[in-house]
């Protein structure tokens, strides 16, 4: 069978071919199709929104916004109760962030790094933010963009979040938001009315940066595995290109599926982590989780084409994150 090109979130087209069982670890472990609706919606938060039962299936059933709606759907039958104990420590920093700083704002483009590459990244996040100001006068606002609250399935929040800030870049004027992690870049890019664009094609544009050698593995982060628009960004920056690592669905934090498979999570790292080279990736909640489970050949692409070949802070990661509020 071929992938379809269209997506439905009409479970009912559900052939039951098994091949998003085939294709996911959290599916197969409990041998269930996403057309198996009453035991997927008991498992909603034990998937990972990876996506990719959503890219090989043959009828286009979109299973990740099957398991979206799911979520939506029992938040809202409990009223968060559920969530609000699981994911109390992510609710408690995200629903309003914790570590919001818009000092530096500026008019027309801001660099927006989101919570996650500050966190493992702080010098390069420095570096960076200096070269943008020092070539165009770019400023840098620290902000969460929601799509954790999102994917706990937390819609109003999510809604509120997203109107906040909004309301703030276009009161400052902003018309540009340059993303450096590829899930702020999907999501703001769907949720808000201002430009968004990734920091690859504005260092291009601004000719900052330096080549890096490349031709080692590349692991991509879910967010850009179908569409691609960040890898070509970066591969302008390889000398050579990166042979893309296609067998591995997840780096282990995506939708908060670890949190109810733990050991799911790690096992993605474990697969990667006896291989020799470097394994580049372009998403700092990619490179940190993965380091964190013992892959330690990770290097995002970023800290490499800036220079300051950062390797993944996962020891003060949240300190490094509380740090940006008062930058
Ligand atoms: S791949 Fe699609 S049609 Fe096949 S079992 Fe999964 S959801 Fe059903
Ligand atoms: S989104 Fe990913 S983890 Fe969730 S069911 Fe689909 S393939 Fe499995």
């Amino acid at each position: 069978m071929t992938k379809c090109r269209f997506r439905t979130a009409d479970v009912s087209k559900c052939v039951h071919c098994h091949i998003c069982q085939k294709n996911c670890v959290f599916l197969a472990k409990y041998g269930i199709d996403i057309g198996d609706t009453d035991r997927l919606n008991e498992l909603a938060y034990h998937c990972f929104l990876c996506g990719r039962c959503s890219e090989v299936c043959p009828v286009g059933i979109d299973g990740r916004q099957v398991v979206m709606d799911m979520r939506r759907v029992q938040v809202k039958q409990d009223d968060g109760v559920f969530v609000n104990k699981k994911y109390k420590r992510t609710i408690s920093e995200k629903e309003d962030y914790q570590y919001r700083n818009y000092k530096h704002i500026t008019e027309k483009s801001i660099l927006f790094p989101g919570c996650n590459f500050p966190s493992v990244y702080p010098k390069t996040t420095k570096k960076l933010a200096e070269l943008l100001q020092e070539a165009a006068g770019i400023g840098i606002i620290y902000e969460c963009c929601g799509k954790p609250i999102a994917d706990i399935g937390m819609k109003e929040k999510e809604g509120k979040i997203v109107q906040g800030i909004e309301e703030r870049l276009l009161t400052a004027n902003v018309t540009e938001v340059i993303t450096l992690c590829p899930n702020c870049y999907e999501y703001l890019k769907k949720n808000i009315s201002i430009e968004v664009v990734n920091i690859y094609e504005k260092l291009r544009e601004l000719e900052l940066g330096d080549k890096i050698s490349g031709g080692e593995l590349l692991f991509r982060p879910c967010p850009d595995r179908e569409k691609k628009e960040w890898l070509s960004d970066i591969e302008y920056f390889m000398e050579s290109s990166c042979s893309l690592i296609e067998n591995i669905q997840c780096c282990g934090l995506g939708g908060n599926g670890g949190v109810l498979e733990p050991e799911l999570a790690k096992g993605f790292a474990v697969e990667l982590k006896d291989i020799s080279g470097i394994i580049y990736t372009y998403c700092g909640s990619c490179s940190g989780n993965l380091t964190r489970n013992g892959c330690k050949q990770v290097r995002h692409v970023l800290p490499e084409i800036l220079g300051t070949h950062e390797k993944p802070d996962t020891i003060k990661s949240l300190i490094n994150r509380m740090k940006t509020k008062y930058l």
